[in-house]
């Protein structure tokens, strides 16, 4: 699932924030969104932004605050990040229908208008160590990571909590996302947006030779790619305070049958082949029973277990045994205290 940064959603709930007159309160899905009093109604359609999207000074001047606006590919704006006002949290971004004005007439809930309103997802810039020169952009035959947010997906979880189905709960790494293929006789290392060149300057294709993992791909004889986060030094914060690089596999891709591998193939081919890097499962068998959106983004919170005296975890993973779906859940500590 590719995350949808602004869409047209209905207003599920408005309400007040004690000690506050100006201000309150809507609910969108799993997500509460501070608003100026009476500028929307229960019901109303409007376009709710993700936290993470980079929206264009002329959406939302006021974002700025008075200040230059900042700067992301080549557009002009701010990115919204997670805060809390008069204490009440805050995610993301409500804009009124008439921000559409000009877009014509055959717009409906739930439609994706990012792209209609310029809005891109804010990424922090690759370092050049782990950035390099590209090969290319990446493989289209390969699925991408990502994950959807808990909050997006209230409907679903009514659903799963029907079903009898389980979930792997890994933590959620605060690195980079890399992808190690190889398909017949092809081979190569990937950044989440594209195929790297390999040098010995950069991290990425570094720590796939140092493990092996094109070897170890080889030696099953099937053309899979092995996802996973890399961090450390040069990468994000490097909160885990890891000295050089490592790579932490999250999901396997079986390149010829277009799909992932379920959690129990993932983990039996780690254990076969000897790469002894996951990222640390949490719970194999976890039940979704009663937890509102809310219970699950409070399970995130914990401390990393990846090192000793871990600092907050940005959250975790939740991938259904059977292999179908996915989405994560970050800790809302973890954003309000690294300022994302
Ligand atoms: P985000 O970092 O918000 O873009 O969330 C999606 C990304 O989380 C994926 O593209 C992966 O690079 C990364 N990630 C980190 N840890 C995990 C994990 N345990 N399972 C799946 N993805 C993960
Ligand atoms: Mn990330």
């Amino acid at each position: 699932m590719t995350r949808k940064m602004a869409t047209i959603r209905k207003i599920d709930a408005i309400r007040p924030i004690p000690d506050a007159d100006a201000i309150e309160t809507a609910v969108i899905g799993g997500w509460t969104v501070v608003i100026k009093c009476d500028e929307f109604k229960v019901g109303d359609l409007a376009v709710y932004c993700e936290i993470d999207s980079f929206i264009p000074t002329h959406l939302a001047p006021f974002l700025s605050k008075g200040q230059e606006p900042r700067e992301f590919e080549g557009i002009k704006g701010e990115r919204l990040r997670t805060v809390r006002l008069k204490k009440q949290l805050s995610q993301g971004l409500l804009l009124p229908m008439s921000c559409l004005t000009n877009f014509g007439a055959d717009l409906s809930e739930g439609d994706d208008v990012a792209e209609t309103l310029g809005i891109v997802k804010w990424e922090a810039t690759l370092s050049a160590q782990l950035a390099g020169d590209a090969v290319g952009l990446f493989p289209s035959w390969i699925q991408k990571t990502d994950q959807e947010r808990i909050q997006n997906l209230t409907s679903e979880l009514a659903e799963w909590k029907k079903q009898d189905i389980t979930w792997e709960v890994t933590e959620k790494l605060d690195g980079s996302s890399m992808t190690v293929f190889v398909r017949d006789d092809e081979e190569g290392v990937c950044s989440r947006n594209l195929q790297l060149k390999e040098s010995e300057y950069n991290s990425m294709w570094q720590v796939a030779r140092r493990l092996s993992l094109i070897d170890k791909i080889k030696a099953s004889g099937r053309n899979l790619a092995i996802q996973g986060e890399i961090v450390g030094e040069g990468i994000q914060k490097n909160r885990y305070r890891i000295r050089g690089q490592e790579f932490f596999v999250f999901d396997i891709y079986d390149i010829d049958a277009g799909c992932y591998l379920t959690p129990a193939a993932r983990q039996a081919f780690i254990a076969e082949h000897n790469i002894v890097v996951h990222v640390p499962i949490i719970r194999k068998n976890f039940v979704i029973d009663n937890q509102t959106v809310a219970d699950l983004l409070f399970t995130a919170e914990d401390k990393s277990v990846v090192c000793e005296n871990g600092p907050e975890r940005e959250g975790l993973v939740f991938k259904c045994n059977d292999g179908s779906v996915s989405f994560k859940a970050i800790s809302n500590k973890f954003l309000m205290k690294n300022g994302d």
